[in-house]
């Protein structure tokens, strides 16, 4: 048994030491230095030996020097290469050192966000993401910021204010009443929208047999013109970025129906809103000033760290009525309190890496950063269709659907790449057709990574096409 004393003295000890700080340090810095080198997917081999882990709950306190080593020597292999260079899984991003930096010394302080009592620089650095964001995105004026884990939350937080506020127009208190008896909202929203949105409308209490898709033309923007006729009781829900197509709805031509009917729009922005960061791409997200709510992950294309999501609302009391709560613990102050516009209480500063990345990249950093993945998309399109793969969308922006000349064989070349270790690729179908999708998210990635990753693809390719052809001479 360790007594009090005993535990308070090899605490502070390590504090005093800084040994195991210095000893993480340089593992992390092992890790940034040999991150091109590593496989991007961890081998088989690697994975096995996570059972190194496996035990029972200790019963003696651990001896942190060993469990640190044993963290970098089985841990750090067993991760997705994701701040490297050639990963184009999902659609996740990079990190940048300033962020990553301030992040660690905000590990250090580790302060909860809730209030600005609880945190005063993380209460202020949010209110300065928040002006920087709006003035980005072209928001209206006096919009608000909620800083949360990711889209799945933020749109989550957008659409309670959207319910919240139409059902209050009608005369109906959600915090008093509930959902199940209250009037109709009709959801609208295109046959694309993200599957985040269906779950954040099911916690919301709406029945997914219950809402309004609208039909989406051959790259997935919602059609407006197939738009039902709408009213003050409507949510519309648009989208910044199909998560497969990278494609845009038109923002103008939605928000002008829901606008003239008094109807609430929300954008899925995830990783598309952030277009508006370029001079050249800017045109993508022309109208979304005109929506009411959006979400957007800074995790993404702009290259946080994770986690970072944000919710804007253009009315802050539609966002605070939804998300707040009261109790007699609870100190509100003058300044800004972070709580009314999450759905979390207590949650870690994540503004303090959002503002360095911002701070970091700045609006000329931004707009390089956008370009930049968004060419080597469309060069990864054109290198894989002069090597006869088949390009599916229009690259108007950093995703690239792909197949080959058989359904089979794309599937089979995804499995290749996928246990290539040069580069990582998910699958998805689209349009009922399984495509590989290329999503350049980080600025890691170079032109010549492109090339290597092409590469990559040809030689699955020939891999996949020789196991067929021994499967069939059996
Ligand atoms: C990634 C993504 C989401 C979900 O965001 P998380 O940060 O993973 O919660 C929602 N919508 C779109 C379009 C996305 O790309």
């Amino acid at each position: 048994m360790t007594d009090k004393t005993e535990l308070g003295n090899i605490i502070r000890s390590q504090i005093k030491t800084k040994a195991l700080f210095n000893q993480v340090r340089s593992y992390a810095f092992d890790y940034m230095d040999t991150i091109h080198d590593r496989p991007v997917f961890p081998s088989p081999d690697t994975l096995e030996k996570l059972s190194v882990f496996d035990e029972p709950l200790p019963d003696k306190m651990g001896d942190p020097e060993k469990f640190l080593t044993l963290l970098h020597e089985y841990g750090s292999p067993a991760t997705v290469a994701q701040t490297g260079n050639r990963y184009f899984g999902f659609v996740n991003g990079g990190v940048t050192p300033a962020a990553v930096a301030a992040k660690w010394l905000s590990d250090v302080w580790d302060q909860n966000a809730g209030l600005f009592v609880i945190s005063p620089i993380a209460a202020h650095l949010e209110a300065i993401c928040e002006k920087w964001l709006v003035d980005l995105f072209e928001l209206p004026e006096n919009t608000k910021a909620g800083f949360v884990s990711g889209t799945s939350t933020a749109t989550l937080c957008g659409l309670a204010a959207a319910r919240n506020f139409l059902l209050k127009r009608a005369g109906w208190d959600v915090h008093k009443k509930g959902v199940f008896n209250a009037p109709k909202i009709k959801v609208v929203l295109g046959e694309e929208a993200h599957s985040t949105v269906f779950k954040a409308l099911s916690l919301l209490g709406f029945g997914l047999d219950d809402l309004i898709r609208v039909k989406t033309d051959r790259e997935g923007r919602m059609i407006a013109s197939k738009m039902p006729d709408l009213d003050e009781t409507c949510l519309v829900i648009a989208q910044a970025g199909n998560v497969n197509t990278g494609a845009f709805d038109p923002f103008h031509e939605i928000c002008d129906k829901a606008k003239k009917a008094g109807a609430w729009v929300h954008i899925d922005g995830a990783f598309g809103l952030w277009a508006k960061g370029s001079g050249s791409k800017k045109h993508l997200a022309a109208g979304i000033e005109n929506a009411d709510s959006w979400s957007v992950d800074a995790h993404k294309t702009l290259n946080a760290p994770y986690d970072c999501g944000i919710v804007l609302c253009k009315d802050e009391s539609a966002l605070v009525s939804a998300l707040q709560n009261t109790a007699a613990y609870i100190q509100y102050s003058k300044n800004r309190d972070s709580m009314l516009y999450t759905t979390e209480m207590s949650r870690r500063a994540r503004s303090v890496e959002l503002w360095a990345t911002l701070k970091f990249f700045g609006r000329k950093g931004i707009e390089t950063l956008v370009d930049g993945l968004c060419e080597n998309a469309r060069l990864f399109a054109r290198e894989l269709k002069e090597n006869g793969f088949h390009i599916l969308n229009e690259i108007d922006f950093n995703q690239v659907l792909v197949t080959c000349d058989t359904e089979s064989l794309t599937q089979a070349v995804l499995t290749e790449i996928q246990s290539s270790g040069i580069c990582w690729c998910g699958g998805s179908v689209w349009k009922e057709t399984s495509v590989i999708r290329i999503s350049v998210c980080s600025w890691a990635t170079t032109p010549d990574d492109v090339h290597m990753s092409v590469k990559a693809f040809i030689d699955a390719r020939k891999r996949a096409l020789s196991k067929q052809s021994k499967k069939e001479s059996k």
